[in-house]
């Protein structure tokens, strides 16, 4: 099974897509993540990308689709996949589909987080990860059961995305309504997008997109 996850900055998607892994045994690929670890690693792709990021634009369509058909090449044919963050603009949904087609996959469902926008700086300024494994957190809406420990590793280091700030987040946005909301209509036009509320509560939200996938 393969599914995107689509929503503007802080609907849930990486929340959501770390339950789906923890859960089905599927495989996220975030290509927020793939970028950071490339700004950190200080690769070429990296080092193009950091500043765009810091700023809340979008990196270029070639990069991004070059780390997702990577990606992919490093999973067995079985292996469900959860796009999470991409694709972000039409000619990235037209190289997903050529990535996915070369490699005998097909894309199952788009699953959209509806979300209040005003909701949403909320989100991403309360916005925290476990430093050791990525766990996502945030500072009142969801806390380690116990106090400054990952649920997930035990881990004790926790971070904060340097564009996780209002500022940037308005960028953002912007992008989100001006580049990715309009590819919802190709997959419409297919009959595989289901809306979800991603205003309801982690649990609520993980257990409609349950539904969506059966089984
Ligand atoms: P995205 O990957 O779409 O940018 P995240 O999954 O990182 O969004 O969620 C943004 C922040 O909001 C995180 O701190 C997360 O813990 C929190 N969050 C996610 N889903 C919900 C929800 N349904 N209700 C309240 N907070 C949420
Ligand atoms: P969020 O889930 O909060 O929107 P991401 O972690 O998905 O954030 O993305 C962080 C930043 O990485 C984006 O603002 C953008 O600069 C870059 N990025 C991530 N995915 C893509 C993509 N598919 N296309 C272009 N830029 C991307
Ligand atoms: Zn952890």
């Amino acid at each position: 099974m393969n599914i995107i996850l689509l929503g503007p900055p802080g609907a849930g998607k990486g929340t959501q897509a770390q339950r789906l892994v923890a859960e089905r045994g599927m495989v996220q690929l975030s290509t927020g993540d793939m970028l950071r670890a490339a700004v950190k690693a200080g690769t070429p792709t990296g080092l193009k990308a950091k500043a765009v990021m810091e700023a809340g634009e979008l990196v270029s369509d070639e990069i991004v689709s070059g780390i997702i058909g990577e990606a992919l090449d490093k999973l067995s044919p079985e292996t469900g996949v959860i796009f999470d963050g991409y694709p972000r603009t039409a000619p990235q949904a037209e190289s997903l589909d050529a990535l996915l087609g070369e490699r005998g996959r097909q894309l199952d469902h788009v699953i959209e987080l509806e979300v209040d926008e005003d909701a949403l700086v909320d989100r991403i300024t309360g916005r925290y990860t476990c430093a050791t494994c990525g766990a996502g957190y945030h500072d009142r809406y969801k806390q380690p059961k116990v106090a400054g420990v990952c649920d997930t590793c035990g881990g004790t280091e926790f971070k904060r995305r340097p564009d996780d700030n209002e500022e940037t987040v308005r960028t953002r946005m912007a992008e989100y309504r001006a580049k990715t909301a309009p590819i919802l209509p190709i997959y419409e036009a297919r009959g595989i997008v289901s809306r979800v509320d991603g205003m309801a509560d982690i649990d609520a939200v993980a257990a409609a997109i349950g539904d969506i996938l059966g089984g």
